[in-house]
Parts: C-alpha cells; structure tokens; sequence
C-alpha cells in the first residue's frame, strides 16, 4: 500500500485515482486518437478544466479560439477568470501575424475545437500548433465533433485532446462523460521555466517532478496525482463500462452521421424557406477546403441553418417535428435539434453571440443514423407545417 501510495508501484488502490474499467477505456481512446495515454473524466467540462489547469494556474494566461463550446467559453472567461486565469479569445481564422498579437510571456496553452460546436468552424490545426509551439506551449484541440474517426489532431501538430465522450463517442445519451489524450510529444523539460507545475518537485508528492519521474506519461500522471486526487472529477466505471459499448460502433455510425448530414444540408439548400445552410462538408462551405485537408472521411453529423422567417420561424419549425428531438443533447444516434439563441447559448447577448459564431436565427441540427429519408421527410414537413401556421 505503502508504495502504490507513493507511485513507486502501479496498482490500483482506490477508484478516484484509478480504476481498472476506465483505464481500459482510456487506453481504448488514447489508441484511437494516436497518443500515449490517457485519462477519463467525469464530464468533457471536466476534462477541458482538467486539461487547462494541470499547465496553467493564478497569473496565467491562455489564448483560445473565440469559436468554442458555451460550456468552455464560460468556464474560460469566467470561472477560470475568477481564478486568476486569463484567456484571450482569438478569431480562429485571422493571420498568424493577427494571433502572435494575442500571445503574451505568460501565456501557457492554446486552445481549439476541430469543429466549433455550434459555429463548425473548422481549426486550421497546423496554423495553431505552429504558433503555440513557437511560443513554448502546447496546442489543446477539443476533438468531440469529429472524433478520432474522422480527424486525428496530433498527427497535425497537437499535443493534447480532449473529448466530451457524452457525445458520438457514447452516442446514445447514456452517460456524461470525458477523456483527456496525451500525445506525449510535447517537452516539458525544454520549457521547465514555464511549466513549474511540471518540472520542480510537487511537495504534495514526497517532492515528485512529474516531467522528470514520468517521462512522457508526466503531464498524465500529474493530472491523476495531484487533480484527480483533490478535485475528484473520475469518471464511474459503470459510465466508463457503458461509454465502451458506445465506442465499439463509433467507426460505423461516423460515416453514417456524415452522409445523413450532408443529405440534409443539400436538402435544406435547395429549400425556398431556407435562408442559409452551414455545413464543413458542403462544398462551397466556408470551411470546405478546410474540412477537405483534416477530414478527408467526413466530418460529423450536425450542421446549422437558418430560416428566411428568423428566429421566430426557427421556434415554429422546431415545434412541427416529429422525429427529430428538441434536446439540449448532441452529436447522439437519434436526429436532435436546438435554438441556441434561446437554449444553450442564452446568457450570451446577441454582440456575443455573433462573437462566439452563433447567429441569432441558428438551428443547430444534428442528424442521427436514422434513415436519411425519414430526416428529411420529417424536416419537409415541418417546414410546411411552420409556414402555414405563419399565415
Ligand atoms: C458537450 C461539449 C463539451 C462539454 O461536455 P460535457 O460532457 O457536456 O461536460 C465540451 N466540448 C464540446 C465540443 C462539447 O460539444
């Protein structure tokens, strides 16, 4: 016991710092994701604060992609904020000579989505980790909309991913969860100076120095010992044992998602109530050519677009279908719609919201692996039904 204790032996002792289920399922996603190692969570919440704070705490500073989940936008600016943590939030698209602006000598992580939820925004993940990595500090990518299926961020330069597994990798809105992935290619040792947390001895751990015990299994081992133990955010091993049955039909229901979205986006194009349509894989997306270089198989199941009526046609619309749910829930096997102007995204005002990718007249759309027919059949109808009641 006594050596477990001290990380002397690996073992398991006590199922907030390990358990063999989620460590099994762990491993299942680090290998998927190409990295070294990893860790679940109680949430993907978790993991992104998890992920941030085991490199960055009071007096820090973060440069992230303006264009990312709510969830993370809140916990960044104003949680993490509250901690004495900074963010500066950049416009994904702009120049490297625009984002080096954001970067200061405190700056400790860069952080994206591969694909915005619900902006889809596709992250120029090459651009990111060229510029973190000029600056000495590793680029974090939230891979839950693609999953390891369609784009493998580390082999494009990130050294850390993270995933809110509530999403395609369970699939069927069983468990909350998520994961954190370690490429293990980042080195620490070679930026000691900013990542103290890493390289000097935790006093917490008999004077262990993560980077230097655990090799390239540090920054892992660090977030178990020391947050894991404190804050206590693990993943049950029964949401673990559950979220592995979601995983071993992940490579079939990725490509089923993709080609039910696009159906849907060219459907929705073509429609006269229909004011746009945002899908990475449309061609003519604005992300096309984008989504084309990192994710050649696809990219997911949820699209956006907006009514020619606005917001008040999108409320009317939501409320004619049939088939699709109006669920807070995404990314899941059943087709699942939402407002976030109204739902989500509802502390946000409307100057934020554009920020933050998200118009106003937004419906976020996720098609589920249900028949491509039966999606747009249901969307047919509701799109008639909401133009008469207009009348
Ligand atoms: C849902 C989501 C999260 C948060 O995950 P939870 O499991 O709900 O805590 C983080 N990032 C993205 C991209 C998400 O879609």
């Amino acid at each position: 016991m006594g050596r477990l204790f001290d990380l002397e032996e690996e073992g398991y002792f006590y199922s907030r710092l390990a358990n063999p289920t989620c460590d099994a399922v762990a491993a299942k996603i680090a290998a998927l994701e190409g990295g070294i190692g990893g860790v679940l969570t109680s949430s993907g919440q978790a993991a992104t604060f998890l992920a941030l704070t085991n490199i960055c705490s009071e007096g820090d500073h973060i440069v992230s992609s303006a264009t990312i989940y709510g969830g993370s936008s809140n916990l960044l600016t104003v949680t993490m904020k509250r901690m004495g943590i900074e963010v500066t939030l950049v416009d994904p698209d702009a120049s490297e000579e625009e984002l080096e602006a954001a970067f200061r000598p405190n700056t400790k992580a860069v952080f994206g989505e591969t694909i915005a939820n619900p902006a889809l925004v596709v992250l120029d993940i090459e651009k990111f980790a060229k510029l973190a990595h000029a600056h000495g500090v590793p680029l974090i990518v939230d891979n839950t909309f693609a999953t390891p299926i369609n784009c493998r961020p580390i082999e494009w330069g990130a050294d850390i991913v993270t995933h809110s597994t509530t999403k395609y990798m369970d699939g069927h809105a069983s468990t909350v969860g998520g994961c954190i992935v370690d490429s293990g290619n980042f080195d620490w040792m070679a930026h000691a100076e900013k990542f103290p947390g890493m390289c000097t001895p935790d006093e917490s751990y008999h004077g262990i120095v993560y980077a230097e015990k655990f090799g390239k299994m540090g920054y892992i081992q660090k977030a178990v010992a020391q947050l894991m133990r404190d804050l206590g955010t693990c993943q049950a091993p029964m949401n673990a044992f559950i979220l592995n049955l979601g995983l071993e039909s992940l490579h079939l229901r990725m490509p089923r998602h993709c080609e039910n979205a696009r159906k849907v986006a060219e459907y929705l194009q073509n429609h006269p109530e229909v004011g746009w349509v945002e899908y990475p894989g449309l061609p003519g997306d604005k992300y096309y050519d984008l989504a084309k270089k990192y994710m050649p198989n696809g990219t997911c199941g949820v699209l956006s677009f907006g009514l020619k009526g606005g917001r008040d046609m999108a409320v009317r619309f939501m409320d004619h279908l049939k088939l699709a749910a109006i669920v807070t829930h995404v990314a899941d096997a059943r087709t699942c719609v939402l407002h976030p102007a109204s739902h989500t995204h509802r502390q946000l005002n409307d100057e934020q919201l554009v920020e933050a990718g998200v118009r106003p007249d937004l419906i976020r759309f996720s098609a589920g692996i249900e028949d491509a027919a039966d999606i747009i059949a249901d969307v047919e109808q509701a799109l008639e039904a909401a133009k008469q009641s207009k009348l």
